[in-house]
């Protein structure tokens, strides 16, 4: 398999980053795949709000199951949580 290289014809290196990023008119932070010599953007990640999602309905969880949270309230479901990042 060919190795990945910069589509930058000046760089041509072949190592990338992922440096997140908030990007105007977008509700959510963005992770920017870029070039780690010249900071070419070569690609965009938006996987971030799924896994904050998770994140933040695991942490409910153990709350829950460690009594600090009353099983009865706050059920926010997993879905609840993908609006409530969408709002
Ligand atoms: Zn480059």
């Amino acid at each position: 398999m060919n190795k990945s290289k910069c589509p930058n014809p000046k760089c041509e290196n072949g190592s990338f980053e992922a440096v997140s990023a908030s990007i105007k008119g977008c509700r959510y932070e963005v992770a920017l795949i870029q070039c780690t010599e010249c900071g070419t953007v070569v690609g965009v990640l938006d996987t971030d709000i799924i896994g904050k999602a998770i994140t933040t309905t695991a942490k409910i969880a153990v709350k829950q199951i460690k009594g600090e949270i009353p099983k009865n309230e706050n059920q926010s479901s997993f879905s609840d949580e993908i609006n409530m990042l969408f709002q």
